[in-house]
């Protein structure tokens, strides 16, 4: 199926319907999709509502705005933008990616049973294990890769099944049509969090999801300037569900982020399509070194996960790791890349080089880490937009003796 075919269906009907656009083909989504020009100004972009409250005309009669944590206007336009891109109903906009697993969670109750992906981002998993179980749910960590584990990990009582399609650092694939039909075969809800793949390649909603939730930070951001998380949900139930809990909770994003993150959102696909090629690019590269004993990039021939990805996505990232040989060398080339940024993160137009274990996993106790081949030796890379000869070359002087 082309990319075209894919997103041409039902749901973009959706974000037709809800703003009276004509359903269209990704890019031009990418960049129309929740908002036109602005109804009194005719203004391009949304414009930054400053206002925390909104005056009524009559005790409880006003313009659909009373006070600016239920709802404001420019975070309301990202909020329109990022649902229909997913192809929800609703979409909802938090402080971080975090702040919006935060609130999900707390449609749960104690007693409540929560299944997690073994492989998901350290800082959800940090979240669930220290903060959620204290307040009485349980958790069990499984591979959502592996049917059968994951089938076995479901109780009575589990309500809700939190996993990423595309893990990192280790690129392990989910087949998520499958793991969403079992997940509704046990009456629990899926969240898929779809940082790593971005609407622009993978549309969890129509792959049988319930929510997904996104680090906006990363690539919907995309440049590096702004901390944000947001939330999609397939239907009015759940959108009425969330939208009082983001209410309640409070974790709400701020209306100049909100702004900042509609504006990188809009090249998405420009810069999705020319991370995923440098990516690809920098994997091939990589796996002809000698010193290189693994090259974790699921474009790559022969990488588990293609094949699936291949079917249930239109494009495999801008995601890589690869196991250097030893922690020496690893360090070293980290240490030394000049175009590359040793830091965390990931998604900005500009790579990005880090050591996991020593870094954004080191939350994770080291035993797990073990456990999951999550080695000092293994450098994760985020290929930025640059051009992929300047950064292969950094790469090679940054490993050369
Ligand atoms: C960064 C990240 C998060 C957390 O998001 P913040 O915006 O940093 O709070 C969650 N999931 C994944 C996959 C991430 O990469």
């Amino acid at each position: 199926m082309s990319s075209e075919e894919r997103r041409g269906g039902p749901a973009a009907g959706n974000a037709e319907g809800a703003h009276g656009r004509p359903a269209v083909r990704p890019r031009t989504m990418m960049v129309h999709a929740g908002h036109g020009p602005d109804p009194h100004t005719g203004a391009v972009n949304v414009p930054i509502y400053l206002s925390s409250t909104f005056a009524q005309e009559r005790p409880g009669v006003h313009k659909g705005y009373e006070y600016a944590r239920t709802g404001n206007p420019t975070r309301e336009a990202l909020e329109r933008h990022i649902a229909a891109l997913e192809g929800g109903v609703r979409g909802f906009a938090f402080a971080s990616g975090l702040a919006a697993e935060t609130t999900l969670l707390s449609l749960l109750k104690a007693g409540d049973h929560v299944i997690v992906g073994d492989d998901v981002y350290g800082g959800t998993y940090r979240l669930v294990e220290q903060v959620f179980t204290r307040l009485g749910l349980a958790a069990t960590y499984a591979d959502t890769s592996d049917i059968d584990a994951f089938a076995a990990a479901f109780r009575p009582e589990t309500r809700m099944v939190i996993m990423e399609s595309l893990t990192n650092p280790l690129m392990k694939v989910s087949d998520l049509e499958r793991v969403a039909e079992v997940t509704r075969a046990h009456g629990a809800w899926l969240v898929v969090d779809n940082t790593f793949l971005t609407p622009y390649f993978q549309r969890p909603l129509e792959l049988g999801a319930d929510m997904v939730v996104h680090s906006a930070t990363k690539y919907l951001g995309g440049h590096s300037d702004v901390v944000a998380g947001l939330v999609v949900v397939k239907d009015e139930e759940l959108g009425q569900r969330i939208h009082y809990l983001q209410n309640a909770m409070g974790a709400i994003l701020g209306v100049q982020d909100s702004y900042l993150l509609l504006r990188g959102m809009k090249t998405l696909a420009l810069r999705m399509e020319a991370h995923a090629e440098n990516a690809r690019r920098i994997a091939q590269w990589l796996a002809g070194q000698p010193w290189v004993t693994r090259v974790l990039y699921p474009g790559l021939p022969g990488h588990p996960g293609r094949e699936i990805l291949a079917r249930q996505a239109t494009g495999f990232g801008g995601m890589l790791s690869f196991d250097a040989g030893t922690p020496e060398r690893a360090e070293r080339i980290v240490s030394r890349t000049r175009l590359f940024a040793l830091a965390e993160s990931l998604g900005g137009v500009e790579s990005l080089i880090s050591i996991p274990a020593r870094m954004t996993h080191a939350s994770i106790p080291p035993e797990r880490r073990a456990r999951l081949g999550i080695t000092d030796s293994l450098v994760r890379i985020s290929a930025g937009i640059e051009d992929a000869e300047d950064l292969i070359e950094d790469l090679a002087r940054a490993a050369g003796e």
